[in-house]
């Protein structure tokens, strides 16, 4: 059995305001990327395998080096994700994580977790409770107040057995997030919960709060 992680970092930075690629927007002057695979390096991953954008492969592979094995993403997150499993050429019995570039606050403990219980049962999540009251609503008028218990926002890594994450992904279908296919197809999916620091990077205000976490850590 092998540990083997997966990062789709092909995103633009369009959300965030920035020209570069999400993946290398610096913070605190190193790209988000180099934070997210620092975090995730205890972990003791066997093979790393990075989807960026195709333009820019030349330049995630400089600043990489042998960290990891970089591929061209696709257009969506699902499709980068393709991508970086069939470079990966995981076995039945591989354990695979899936995880963002752009959540460089989820810890190596976190993602040990995930692995473990996606060994034990074939698929597992991280994910964070709900806290806020969830509101569905239409041209800003509401329709209905959601029951938040047992609601959780979805985030990474998401951890996959290899023949699990197969047939996920050549089931055709298609879905935000692996652990959606694996829900399709009737597999089961534990979750995990993680801290609140393993927000995704996604807006300015994201920045801001990255920032300011590295600060108050440094
Ligand atoms: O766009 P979003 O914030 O949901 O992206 C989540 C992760 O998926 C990011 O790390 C981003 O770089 C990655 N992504 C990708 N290929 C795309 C779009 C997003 O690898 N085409």
């Amino acid at each position: 059995m092998s540990l083997l992680l997966l990062v789709p970092a092909a995103g633009s930075g369009s959300r965030l305001g920035r020209p570069e690629p999400k993946a290398l927007v610096p913070l605190r002057g190193r790209p988000l990327i180099q934070w997210t695979l620092d975090a995730m390096d205890p972990v003791g991953f066997e093979k790393t395998v990075v989807a960026a954008p195709p333009e820019k492969i030349g330049e995630f592979r400089d600043l990489l080096g042998n960290r990891a094995c970089v591929v061209a993403g696709g257009e969506t997150r699902p499709a980068s994700v393709r991508a970086a499993f069939f470079a990966v050429e995981a076995e039945a019995a591989d354990v695979i994580c899936i995880h963002d570039a752009a959540r460089p606050f989820v810890t190596a403990r976190e993602a040990a977790a995930v692995a473990a219980k996606a060994q034990e049962s074939g698929a597992a999540i991280a994910a964070t409770p709900i806290v806020d009251t969830v509101k569905r609503a239409e041209g800003g008028r509401i329709l209905g107040t959601l029951d938040r218990s047992g609601l959780f926002a979805a985030g990474t890594p998401q951890a996959f057995l290899g023949e699990v994450l197969q047939r996920a992904l050549a089931s055709g279908r298609e879905a935000t997030d692996e652990a959606a296919l694996c829900e399709i197809l009737g597999l089961p999916v534990v979750v995990v919960p993680v801290s609140r620091f393993g927000f995704k990077v996604t807006t300015p205000e994201d920045l801001t709060l990255a920032e300011a976490l590295l600060a108050s850590r440094a």
